[in-house]
């Protein structure tokens, strides 16, 4: 949990989410999760602001009466878990950048190594109401194929085996968005890291 305290502190200080958007989960078990609560700042989250999920195969997910109230978008860590068992933690936060670039149709290139390593593929989903489940069920079937996706007008999950390595992947999603951002107003469409070339020293 410490480590989802501090990457909510640093995500919005570098303004990958606003206020009390976005929301952050780790896996404790097979069969268990913690996720940020409902309506709380993720630059002031303490222990005591998460809650308890499961994910047996019975389970929906559904939490249970009393305890904290997760994020209304618990569902989008709850199918993301079922998805990928090799998934430790579930980060779903509101990147302008890549979120204006996926919702205008425009795909987001990976131009770094960095982009390339971290990334490696970027999956997208059509915009639907956050809480729902076409939104969790649709994010979490791209994250089937790829660690990072956008749903389009609203935010992205990316995933990892570690709060580390997912929050490394949210960094460089968006830094991927500037970056395309950048090469389109220097009037490049095409330029992307060469394919098959993404081993880090
Ligand atoms: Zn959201």
């Amino acid at each position: 949990m410490q480590e989802l305290i501090e990457v909510g502190r640093d995500a919005v200080s570098r303004g990958l989410v606003l206020a009390s958007a976005g929301n952050l989960s780790a896996r404790l078990s097979d069969d268990a999760f913690v996720v940020t609560g409902s309506g709380t700042w993720l630059d002031r989250l303490t222990p005591d602001d998460f809650a308890v999920l499961g994910l047996a195969d019975d389970e929906t997910g559904a939490p249970a009466p009393g305890g904290v109230k997760p994020s209304s978008e618990w569902k989008l860590h709850h199918r993301a878990y079922r998805a990928r068992p090799d998934a430790n933690c579930v980060l779903h936060l509101h990147p302008r950048t890549a979120v204006v670039l996926a919702s205008l149709g425009r795909p987001i290139r990976l131009l770094t190594l960095d982009h390339a390593y971290y990334l490696g593929s970027i999956g997208v989903t059509p915009f639907y109401h956050n809480g729902t489940d076409e939104l969790a069920d649709t994010a979490a079937e791209q994250l089937r194929e790829h660690d990072c996706v956008v749903m389009r007008h609203h935010g992205c999950s990316v995933v990892a085996d570690s709060v580390g390595m997912a929050y490394r992947r949210a960094l460089n999603l968006e830094d991927a968005a500037q970056a395309t951002a950048l090469a389109l107003q220097l009037g490049d469409a095409e330029t992307a890291f060469p394919a098959g070339d993404a081993r880090h020293a």
